[in-house]
């Protein structure tokens, strides 16, 4: 379908009907210029709904058009296609029914009866919405476009398959989130090591990283990838282990890449190629190794899907993960640190309490930020320093921050000028961006320390590509480039003068409709212009009879009648000719100015990263500023030590001075293993999670909620949830925690830093409990991590008479008779008691129920005081006797044997007796494993 109908009528359509045909238009300006053409195109999509019927014989015919379909179709077999026909975008067969479906847009059908085929458009203007939709539905989209104008095409208009759209290889800003960034992630495993490497297409950012396989799971959480590429041999049949764990790090679609990209050889000579080196040694890379060929294997896919076109990809950084601590998938869900765990919601994380960026690229940054803490406590300090300063220099400060309010998205502005894709809008938000520059360098050049030194130094304002941006480019230029008011008057004399002569016309066109309107005697004649047909006189059918002859009548309305007359029409042509002219060389001249723009696309990258840093570094001195946080002081050491810390989250959500503050002192000689014992609702969770958020806030280069804080860096941090808890988050299982709970184990050093939050709840108290305690043990003794314990596992206390460096903490609660207030406050000592029923109560369990429930728990209480609260709580195993008189430790046979002696023989059957030896043998053989 071509933009006056005239493929549809030479060549039939697509499978053997007329797909959307449209009437020609019943007239044609004399003069077809193209800005007519368009017009006649616009008119031409209005009459889209029209069907022509079918000709005769024409069905189950193979046209021209069709097999031109099916090639594209065969080029991207797992891809919906997106077929190009004039104004829209069409779908057929299967992928029709698809795209209704996602999309709820109507499903067609051109023949009736047998053979008939499903299709389905979406208009071109709009078809960036519906793809969005069609990506986040977890489909691939195939793009088939018109590659000659269809005015021009003698035949059948070429089309091909320029573009193949994935969730990883994006680029348009409207499909992106702009303050995140969109990686698209190869994964190379290699015997013990395992090659990553990332891009994001809009940025151009490009990274690579060789590490441990055990690792790259928690790599793969870290980067949080829109896709993940994967040889193909790892894909074909059941998933291994390895993939099992990368689906458990990340929800991004796995794509099978062909296993020919990952080859050492094919990988080196594209990534050679495309960062102009002779060799990788200089980025510390060997051609064969696994990263390497993860790289080759991201940049084949993006040219693949590109159909060709090399991304803007300039450098490569090298990751060092041994730099940052690693979080894995379940700690930074239950760390809420980029979104809520209950609904996956950016506001209540951590992300949206720190996020004081003013620009998109800073916001990409914070992100990166917060996942990768640093290690090394020189990097910490430089950040500290950088926002030490920020504080201190007020006046600087604010500068920057209103230069960074305005500063548009420089970095994937210059991936698109790179690209070749930039839009008028582009270049004029980069003018506007290198407009702050000068002002951002003078302002970062006061400054002392070194990232905002640097980051000076490296914003350099470009001035001659500033200066033809301001002298070239409209000040307000429209979003498409074909529009015209793209250049500025005094760029170009040709266009001046075009602009004048078309300006000319429109007055002459004024002069007309007054001489035509005295000539005729109809005041209330009127020149109009329509789309369809151009300019026309328009005059009420009042007047009709006072109408001159030479007018040609074009259209009836209700109240009017439409003519042309010779003289309207050359007029007409001469505006048209010398807007169209004018149109024409703008664009010409747009495209001069952005391909001078496209030079300094590296520049302006560079730029962009530093503005990028600067953004981050002034939020988090926002922040600190408006919070009243503390610099943390940094050390290679064991101990944290934190007066009075908040918990940056919940302290911004409550009204001010709601939070209570509490202290944390963690040290390996002295306080390794912390147990935070307490009631329900008591604050215990918050407490445990606050520790590390602070942790990580330090290690992030930031400043903390608290009077004061000394945090000896942590290499890795580990969080854990009890499955009960979790449950509520949907797919847990005891299963899963454990199997989370083994990975802690098994990684972590005596430099972590260890949460358990209620671990062992997931299944009956007294399995619970042993696991609990030798969790514990294990952590402290064999591992001696740095290590927080939340547990209404009040036995747990007991730990410390073992343990020279474990604590008890528990919450503070004030009793007022049968009343609780919980004081959020953390006090040293265990609980012995919990407040389960308290808590019923609150629930809003009917007060009968509760008064029994005290009834009986006093009752218990009498008979065995040995066993409080636990109960209370812990889902208590069915199947197992209670131990009424047994203390858990360190006496395991005990029971038993009390048990044994007091058994009636004669009251039990043989099975019976059978089960019972069973159950004895199993809770000796835990006690066993559990008990010092
Ligand atoms: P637990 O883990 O002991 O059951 P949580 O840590 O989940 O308890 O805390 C329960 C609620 O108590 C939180 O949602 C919060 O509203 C409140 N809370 C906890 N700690 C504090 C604190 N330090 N200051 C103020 N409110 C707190
Ligand atoms: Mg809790």
């Amino acid at each position: 379908m071509t933009a006056d109908g005239t493929e549809d009528a030479t060549q039939g359509s697509l499978f053997g009907q007329p797909s959307r045909a449209e009437p020609r238009p019943a007239t044609r300006p004399r003069a077809m210029t193209p800005a007519a053409a368009r017009t006649l195109a616009a008119s031409a999509a209005e009459a889209r709904a029209v069907e022509r019927p079918p000709r005769p014989g024409e069905a189950g015919r193979t046209t021209p058009m069709m097999e031109q379909y099916l090639r594209a179709k065969a080029e991207a077999p797992d891809a919906l296609l997106l077929f190009r026909m004039g104004d829209f975008y069409e779908l057929f067969g299967e992928d029709a029914v698809t795209a209704s479906r996602v999309l709820g847009i109507t499903l067609t059908s051109r023949s009736k009866g047998e053979g008939a085929i499903p299709m389905a458009g979406v208009p071109f203007r709009a078809h960036e919405g519906y793809l969005q939709q069609l990506i986040r539905a977890g489909h691939r989209v195939a793009l088939c476009d018109q590659m000659e104008d269809p005015r021009l095409a003698q035949g059948l208009v070429d089309r091909q398959v320029t573009r193949i759209v994935t969730a990883g290889t994006l680029l348009e800003d409207d499909l992106l989130d702009r303050r995140a960034s969109n990686w698209l992630l190869a994964v190379q495993p290699d015997g013990e090591r395992c090659g990553l490497a990332w891009l994001d297409v809009s940025t151009g950012a490009f990274s690579v990283a060789d590490v441990p396989v055990a690792r790259a799971p928690d790599e793969v959480a870290r980067l949080d990838p829109a896709e993940i590429l994967l040889p193909e041999s790892l894909l074909s049949g059941a998933d291994g282990p390895f993939v099992q764990r990368l689906r458990r790090a990340s929800r991004a679609p796995l794509v099978r890449g062909a296993e020919w990209t990952f080859a050492s050889s094919n990988a080196h000579t594209l990534v050679k190629e495309q960062l102009r080196v002779a060799s990788l040694l200089g980025f510390g890379l060997r051609d064969e190794a696994p990263a390497v060929r993860a790289a080759g294997a991201v940049l084949a896919y993006v040219r693949e899907t590109q159909r060709g076109a090399a991304p803007a990809v300039s450098g490569l950084r090298v990751h060092d993960p041994s730099r940052s601590a690693a979080l894995d998938r379940a700690t930074r869900g239950c760390l809420e640190l980029l979104a809520t765990q209950r609904d996956g919601r950016r506001e209540g994380s951590l992300l949206a309490v720190l996020d004081r960026t003013a620009t998109a690229m800073g916001a990409r940054l914070l992100r990166e930020w917060i996942v990768s803490p640093l290690v090394e406590p020189a990097r910490i300090v430089q950040r500290q320093s950088a926002v030490a300063e920020l504080l201190e220099r007020r006046e600087a400060h604010e500068r920057l921050l209103l230069a960074l309010s305005s500063m548009p998205d420089l970095e994937r502005i210059a991936t698109r000028l790179l690209a070749g894709r930039a839009s008028p809008r582009d270049l004029s938000a980069l003018r506007a961006g290198l407009r702050l520059a000068p002002e951002l360098r003078a302002t970062l050049a006061g400054c002392d320390s070194a990232p905002l030194a640097q980051a000076g130094a490296r914003i350099e304002p470009l001035p001659e590509l500033l200066d033809a941006l301001q002298r070239g480019l409209h000040e307000n230029p429209p979003l498409q480039l074909n529009e015209g008011g793209l250049i500025a008057a005094g760029w170009n004399e040709r266009l001046d003068g075009l602009r004048t002569l078309r300006d000319d016309g429109a007055a002459a066109m004024a002069r007309f409709q007054a001489e035509e309107a005295a000539r005729s005697g109809i005041a209330s004649l009127k020149v109009g212009f329509n789309r369809v047909f151009g300019y026309y006189i328009e005059v009420g059918h009042a007047h009709a009879d006072r109408v001159p002859a030479h007018y040609a009548r074009k259209q009836t309305l209700a109240g009017a009648e439409r003519y042309v007359t010779a003289e309207l029409k050359e007029l007409e042509t001469s505006i048209l000719q010398a807007d169209e002219q004018a149109r024409a060389l703008e664009t010409r001249l747009f495209l001069e100015l952005r391909e001078r723009a496209a030079q300094d696309g590296e520049a302006l990258r560079t730029l962009a990263r530093a503005v990028a840093r600067v953004d981050v570094l002034c939020g988090l001195a926002r922040l600190a500023r408006e919070r009243g946080w503390v610099r943390p002081e940094v050390d290679d050491g064991d101990l944290i030590d934190i007066r009075d810390g908040r918990h940056p989250v919940l302290d911004a959500l409550l009204p001010a001075g709601r939070f209570v503050p509490n202290d944390v002192l963690l040290d390996r000689d002295a306080a390794r293993l912390l147990l935070v014992t307490g009631p329900n609702m008591a604050g215990k969770s918050t407490y445990i999670r606050q520790v590390a958020l602070l942790v990580l806030l330090a290690q992030m280069g930031s400043f903390v909620p608290a009077t004061s804080a000394h945090v000896g860096v942590v290499d890795r941090l580990f969080t854990r949830l009890g499955s009960a808890d979790d449950l509520a988050a949907g797919a847990s299982t005891f299963m899963v925690e454990m199997t989370e709970t083994a990975a802690i184990l098994n990684q972590a050093t005596s430099r972590s830093l260890v949460l358990l939050d209620e671990v062992g709840r997931g299944t009956s108290t007294w399995d619970g409990l042993s696991l609990a305690w030798a969790i514990c043990e294990y952590l402290y003794e064999a591992v001696g991590a740095r290590t927080l314990f939340a547990t209404h596992y009040h036995e747990l206390v007991d730990l410390a008479d073992e343990f020279p460096a474990v604590r008890n903490l528990n919450v503070a609660v004030h009793e007022q008779g049968d009343d609780v207030v919980f004081l959020h406050r953390i006090v040293p000592g265990g609980t012995d008691r919990s407040y389960g029923l308290h808590v019923a109560r609150l629930a809003g369990v009917p007060q009968p129920v509760i008064e029994r429930a005290r009834r009986i728990l006093h009752d218990l209480e009498q008979r065995a005081p040995d066993l409080r609260p636990g109960a209370g709580e812990a889902p208590a195993g069915a199947s197992e006797p209670p131990p009424v008189t047994e203390p858990l430790f360190p006496r395991p046979g005990a029971a038993v044997l009390d048990e044994l002696a007091a058994l009636d023989t004669d009251a039990v059957t043989p099975l019976d007796a059978l089960l019972l030896v069973r159950q004895w043998q199993e809770r000796l053989s835990v006690a066993d494993g559990a008990a010092p």
